[in-house]
């Protein structure tokens, strides 16, 4: 065989290999429910609440995610969607987006309420001081903080680590919302008020009367306790927080 033949035989193989490679990619998304791919959807094509939160919204069946790389795929799409977010006012003096960390698969997840200072700095959920609290709490019930998933309502920080407001809540809920139903957790940990409030859907609702107790938020155990960083400023109740964390526990013993 002549040099100019072999080379584009070579070709040949190499742009068949490429295709068959781009065909098990395409299989994998569409064994994961994806009906189309996360580039460039025609606006005029998008409901509202696609263009709202993105289409990893409402083109995945997420029912039928099963294995943690599975859901790790599809988180990594719902991150590409909140995209360089400016959906409401906080992206103005955000330093970075904290979109949540942990085990995709995790049986347990924690939602605070929004990044603090080091959270913005470092994109990345509790990891100050209320962070530092949170992760002996986690190892105190037993579980690696990896072995957890944690997030927040709000992933920008607000101004001087302001409460969130009501709008720059709404903006932002779909995000967790989908997080959460992506990781399907057997129990959810609201912490502290904004949180809670959010998850429970009421916004009348006092820490002191809910925390402790069981709700239901989707079909999943939501348990409300204390902020870490309201534990901070009165460790005196931290006690009442490792109730309701053996509480959990016990769910979680109960499920398995
Ligand atoms: N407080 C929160 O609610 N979330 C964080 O990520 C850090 C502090």
């Amino acid at each position: 065989m002549n040099k100019e033949l072999q080379i584009q035989k070579k070709e040949i193989t190499t742009e068949a290999k490429i295709a068959e490679n781009i065909k098990s990619i395409l299989e994998f998304y569409q064994d994961l429910g994806f009906e189309m791919l996360p580039i460039k959807l025609e606006k005029k094509t998008r409901s509202a609440e696609e263009q709202k939160y993105g289409n990893a919204t409402t083109t995945r069946k997420l029912k039928n995610l099963r294995t943690s790389e599975q859901k790790e795929a599809v988180l990594n799409v719902l991150r590409k969607d909140i995209g360089e977010c400016k959906r409401c006012r906080l992206s103005k003096e955000r330093t970075n987006i904290v979109f949540g960390e942990g085990n995709s698969d995790a049986r347990l997840m924690f939602i605070g309420e929004a990044p603090g200072r080091e959270e913005d700095s470092q994109g990345r959920p509790f990891v100050g001081d209320a962070g530092m609290l949170l992760t002996r709490l986690i190892e105190k019930m037993g579980f690696k903080r990896g072995d957890v998933y944690i997030a927040n309502i709000i992933k920008c920080r607000p101004p001087m680590n302001r409460n969130p407001e009501k709008d720059e809540i709404e903006s932002c809920r779909g995000f967790v919302e989908k997080q959460i139903e992506i990781i399907k957790p057997e129990v959810l940990i609201s912490l502290g008020r904004i949180s809670s409030q959010a998850l429970i859907g009421n916004t009348g609702l006092k820490m002191t009367s809910i925390r402790g107790n069981f709700f239901d938020y989707k079909g999943i155990l939501l348990m409300p306790t204390f902020h870490p960083a309201y534990l901070l400023r009165n460790p005196k109740d931290k006690w009442l927080t490792w109730n309701d964390a053996q509480k959990v526990l016990e769910k979680l013993k109960e499920i398995t």
